[in-house]
């Protein structure tokens, strides 16, 4: 339950939705309250699993708020992620072992799918494979007038991930197009409505001013040679799916 308390986005989801998480200072207030659900359960994941901390019940968390709340598929016992392998994500007392050894490789694998299929959309000339994809799997669809999440119980969690993302990036293109961000170091998504580059964040800006020592909304964020960052999230050449 403590990785519960520790998800940042969720906080923003508070009745009437006017008190932004301080996480995300600049999380868009567009359209309708689904799919800023979507958005925040896509940031959620990025958040929950770029320490590397996460554990198999912190995962069934995430995937009970995120996505079983919200209709987009029912409870899962068995999350995959082809070819790194599958987790259960309620394993028994003897299964649990196996599960905690499995789960970093599916976690690194997921993440670096949507980290690079999110900076392949901000990347010029922009591409949107994975929305295209999710729309072609059936993951996102129109249903009475709305983008909503639909992945098929085998979909693998990366593609679970990418199609929360989709809905909200479908429901208003252009304004992704303008305003997201993703960090090059450690694959964050913000957004800015002047962005001076796309691929930083306020713990790593670009490399003109990353020598300087910034306040943020963390606190002061140190020179990105500092700043420890996960191994997963700088590799490149991952597939959307
Ligand atoms: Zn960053």
């Amino acid at each position: 339950m403590t990785r519960r308390a520790s998800a940042g986005p969720s906080l923003a989801l508070a009745p009437l939705m006017t008190t932004p998480s301080p996480l995300h200072p600049t999380l868009p207030y567009f359209g309708g309250a689904s799919e800023r659900r979507a958005l925040l359960g896509g940031i959620s994941f990025l958040e929950l699993t770029e320490s590397g901390q996460i554990d198999v019940a912190g995962l069934a968390s995430w995937f009970d708020e995120h996505v079983v709340a919200t209709a987009c598929m029912p409870r899962l016992s068995v999350v995959l992620e082809p070819p790194a392998g599958s987790v259960a994500l309620r394993p028994g007392v003897g299964a649990a072992a196996r599960a905690a050894a499995d789960l970093p490789r599916i976690i690194t694998t997921s993440r670096t799918r949507v980290v690079d299929a999110l900076r392949g959309l901000i990347a010029s000339p922009s591409d949107d494979r994975f929305l295209r994809a999710s729309i072609f799997l059936g993951r996102v669809r129109r249903e009475e007038g709305r983008w909503v999440a639909r992945p098929e119980p085998t979909a693998p969690l990366s593609g679970i991930v990418l199609s929360l993302f989709a809905v909200a990036i479908l429901s208003d293109r252009a304004f992704y197009d303008r305003q997201m961000c993703v960090c090059d170091a450690c694959g964050r998504v913000s957004f800015d409505a002047q962005p001076t580059t796309r691929r930083a964040c306020p713990n790593h800006p670009t490399k003109t001013s990353q020598v300087s020592v910034r306040p943020t909304t963390r606190g002061f964020a140190a020179p990105r040679s500092l700043t420890p960052m996960p191994m997963s999230v700088r590799k490149t050449g991952g597939t959307p799916s």
